[in-house]
C-alpha cells in the first residue's frame, strides 16, 4: 500500500469517528497548559491532573511562579517524576516569561523552546493546542503508532525524522487533530507492550498487523 493511501485511510477514519479530539490534560488557560505539559514529561496525564489543581491555585500566572522558588514548587509536585528538575524549570520558565515575554506565552516554536523545561515536543504541543498551528509533537505514542501503522519508514529513527514525514503527508489544517489522534490511539489501543490488534479499527491498513498478526 502506498504511504499516501495509508495516511488517507487514517485521516478519513478519525475524521469520521473522532472528529473533535482533545488533550487529556486539564487546564484553564495557556499558562496552565504550558505548566501541565512541562510536568507531563515522562509522567502520565492522570498523575499530572492530580497535582495541578492546588499548584494552579498557588501559582495562577507567570508572575507568581517567578516570585517563588524551586523548594516551594517542589512541595506541590513531589509525587510526579523528576520533581526537582521540573520545579527548577517551572520557576525559570515563570521568570523568563516575565522578563522576556511580557508574561505572555509566545506562539512560535522557536521562542517557546527558549523557556526552561520546554523542548521541541512541548513547544509543538503548545503551538498546536493553544495557537492551532500545524506543529506535530512526536512523543513515545506518536513515534510507536507511526512506525507500526507504516506511516513512516523504518529509517525514521528519531522523533524529528518522524515529525518531518508526518508533516509532509498530513494536511496542515489537520495536524493539530492528528497529533491527538495518534497519541490517544497509542495510549488506549496500540499499547506499547500488547497492542489490541484484534479490536483495532485501523488493522485493515496497518503494516504491523499485516506482517505480525494476519500473516
Ligand atoms: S492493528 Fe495493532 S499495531 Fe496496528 S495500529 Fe492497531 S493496535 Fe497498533
Amino acid at each position: 500500500m502506498l504511504r499516501k493511501e495509508r495516511f488517507k485511510m487514517l485521516l478519513d477514519y478519525f475524521t469520521t469517528n473522532f472528529p473533535e479530539p482533545e488533550t487529556e490534560l486539564v487546564y484553564g488557560n495557556p499558562f496552565e497548559l504550558l505548566v501541565a505539559v512541562i510536568l507531563s514529561a515522562q509522567c502520565t496525564d492522570k498523575r499530572v491532573n492530580i497535582v495541578t489543581p492546588p499548584l494552579f491555585e498557588r501559582f495562577p500566572d507567570a508572575e507568581s511562579l517567578a516570585l517563588s522558588n524551586a523548594e516551594e514548587v517542589f512541595g506541590y509536585i513531589r509525587s510526579i517524576s523528576y520533581p526537582n528538575n521540573k520545579a527548577k524549570h517551572l520557576v525559570g520558565m515563570g521568570r523568563m516569561l516575565v522578563e522576556q515575554f511580557d508574561s505572555q506565552i509566545p506562539a512560535s516554536v522557536d521562542e517557546l523552546q527558549k523557556l526552561p523545561g520546554v523542548g521541541r515536543k512541548t513547544a509543538n504541543v503548545i503551538a498546536s493546542v493553544i495557537f492551532n498551528q500545524p506543529a506535530m509533537a512526536v512523543d513515545t505514542h506518536v513515534f510507536r503508532v507511526s512506525h507500526r501503522l507504516g506511516l513512516v519508514p523504518s529509517t525514521a529513527t528519531t522523533p524529528l525524522a518522524v515529525e518531518k514525514v508526518l508533516m509532509r503527508y498530513i494536511p496542515s489544517e489537520m495536524v493539530p487533530k492528528a497529533h491527538h489522534w495518534l497519541i490517544l490511539h497509542g495510549r488506549y489501543v496500540c499499547i506499547a507492550r500488547s497492542p489490541k490488534c484484534k479490536s483495532c479499527e485501523l488493522k485493515s491498513f496497518c503494516a504491523y498487523y499485516a506482517k505480525n498478526v494476519a500473516a
